[in-house]
């Protein structure tokens, strides 16, 4: 069962800096330079090319005119009739409609999220399509049973109360190891906002927050999935921000790595 590449090149939801919408072509770029000459082997020595077929869908074709969320949910819900989905954003407002795309075909998902920020506003600045927001449509709508949150440093009242009201489970930092982050069952989906990562690590992001988890982290979690992933994303790559390729590479590393959760099923 091949896995999936779909590119969502769309910024008009971010809320500060635009800029994301260039993400799945700098990424594709630091593919192409990093991990197609003898790099493409994930972590458990699985060889992307060979022993796991990765087919490239392309971009969702967006035009800013409202018709983006139906068509992000159409190729969403057409791969997840084939396989397992690795979407690459965008800002994280794509989330919303890849994961309504993909609980059409699976039924609910659980949701393993990798951020910096809650994003569950309820709506940012008057725009409830914010990528401040995208989790609270999520579990308004009941397209995930579990939501996991690893990562998040910047709580304010209003998104602790809308944790609470959607049962989301926070990984606090004072519990943080890799090892003690709840991986929930299938069908899984696993977002990664890059800006969940150490500026240090990643500072191609539009909303940097320092000290944050490292690569390895995240690796460290990935690897510990046993379970069905029917989708993923990664999502806030800001390549005008980036430190020459430096985030783009790490969206290529954690890319890889969960191409090799997705295989290991
Ligand atoms: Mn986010
Ligand atoms: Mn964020």
């Amino acid at each position: 069962m091949p896995i999936q590449l779909l590119g969502v090149p769309t910024d008009v939801n971010s809320s500060y800096r635009r800029g994301a919408a260039t993400a799945p072509a700098a990424i594709r770029q630091a593919w192409r330079r990093y991990a197609e000459f003898g790099n493409a082997a994930t972590e458990s020595g699985l060889e992307i090319g060979s022993e796991l077929t990765v087919v490239d869908l392309g971009d969702v074709a967006i035009r800013e005119d409202g018709s983006d969320h139906a068509a992000i949910l159409a190729a969403a819900g057409q791969a997840a009739r084939v396989g397992p989905l690795l979407a690459v954003g965008g800002d994280h407002s794509v989330t919303f409609p890849l994961v309504e795309g993909l609980a059409a075909v699976h039924g609910p998902l659980n949701l393993l999220h990798f951020d910096a920020h809650p994003d569950l506003y309820h709506d940012y600045e008057g725009n409830p399509r914010s990528h401040a927001s995208p989790f609270a449509r999520i579990m308004e709508r009941g397209l995930a049973r579990r939501l996991v949150q690893v990562g998040v440093r910047t709580w304010n009242r209003h998104n602790r109360e809308q944790a609470q009201r959607f049962g989301v489970e926070v990984v606090e930092w004072a519990d943080f190891t890799p090892a003690a982050v709840p991986i929930p069952t299938g069908p899984l989906y696993v977002t990664i906002d890059l800006d969940a990562i150490d500026p240090a690590f990643a500072p191609g992001v539009s909303h940097p927050e320092p000290a944050g988890l490292s690569v390895r982290d995240i690796v460290a979690v990935i690897a510990r999935i046993r379970t069905h992933v029917v989708g993923a994303d990664v999502v806030e790559l800001n390549p005008a921000h980036d430190t020459g390729d430096a985030t783009a590479i790490v969206a290529v590393k954690l890319i890889k790595e969960l191409m090799g959760a997705m295989a290991r099923r």
